[in-house]
């Protein structure tokens, strides 16, 4: 149970105004089809006013999460969609004196990592990666068509491998989609304004002072360290560069200059070859195992 929910219901019993926040389990991130990923719980809600208890149905899944009480009807019952509980770092002065590059260069980073549908190749080849809301439509095919909150000005960057559950999900719903993984050079977390999520940050809401206290360096060094319902880095053993969850994200707020762009990544010769003429100068790479699984994935 590791994320949160904001649950508002109508008591049945005492007709006042019941406000919780419960906690949610992840969605299975084990799941190879989207109909497999929901984790279903069940949970009591106490009323803070009269002490009722009310049963409460749950199934969190790729997709969403949905929640359902007998006791309850549908119109009394409102809930947000789940998220990490994100709480705020105090900044360590220490790593907030030797900074971002600090980070890069104790952890050994040497890429960042961004996945988009190949039919975006062209266009950013010549104008590199823009945040969804400095685009003008029709230029782009967006990755994530969920996402519609606060996020829409940044783009989403992994630290030394792909998101590649995020990347997962997506083909499955996709299947035929063809992808391509962009290598961008570390140096951009240092030129760009950036924030540095421990946990999946994107695909759900993030409040605005979270955002705020995640943009140090304090926060991405966290990235780094251990978290609760994950497995220790000790057993994972995963490189110093990896961040600890793989679904650890970067939220850059600028636009991502063509000449931060190392490679263009492909999972194959044919679609390397296919798209050759796209790349505008960016080299081009086959490197099939930036489509695959982290190396941790069986432990999680
Ligand atoms: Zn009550």
């Amino acid at each position: 149970m590791t994320m949160i929910s904001k649950v508002r219901i109508l008591c049945p019993h005492c007709e006042e105004l019941i406000e919780q926040e419960i906690l949610v389990p992840d969605p299975n991130f084990m799941a190879e089809k989207m109909k497999d990923s929901a984790a279903e719980f069940d949970d009591e809600i106490q009323c803070e006013h009269c002490d009722n208890e009310i049963n409460i149905w749950g199934s969190n899944s790729y997709y969403e999460l949905y929640l359902a009480s007998e006791d309850v009807s549908e119109e009394d019952f409102y809930y947000s969609q789940p998220e990490y509980d994100f709480g705020e770092y105090e900044t360590d002065e220490t790593i907030e004196e030797s900074g971002i590059q600090g980070v890069l260069s104790e952890r050994g980073i040497k890429s960042l990592y961004h996945f988009t549908k190949i039919e975006n190749l062209e266009a950013i080849s010549k104008q590199g990666i823009i945040p969804r809301a400095q685009l003008k439509e029709g230029d782009y095919e967006y990755t994530d068509i969920n996402r519609s909150d606060g996020f829409l000005d940044a783009n989403c960057i992994s630290i030394s491998f792909p998101q590649y559950r995020m990347f997962f999900i997506k083909r499955i719903k996709n299947p035929l989609q063809n992808w391509v993984v962009f290598e961008i050079s570390p140096e951009l977390l240092s030129a760009c304004e950036a924030a540095f999520f421990e946990r999946n940050a994107a695909s759900r809401i993030v409040q605005s002072e979270v955002i705020e206290n995640r943009k140090t360096a304090t926060a991405f060094e966290n990235m780094f360290s251990n978290i609760d319902n994950l497995p220790k880095r000790e057993e994972s053993k995963i490189p110093d560069c990896y961040p600890t969850d793989p679904q650890a994200e970067v939220l850059v707020f600028d636009k991502v200059d063509k000449s931060f762009i190392v490679a263009a990544h492909f999972p194959s010769e044919d679609v390397a070859d296919h798209y050759a003429h796209s790349l505008n100068g960016i080299p081009a790479k086959v490197t099939p195992e930036l489509f695959e699984n982290r190396m941790d994935h069986d432990l999680l």
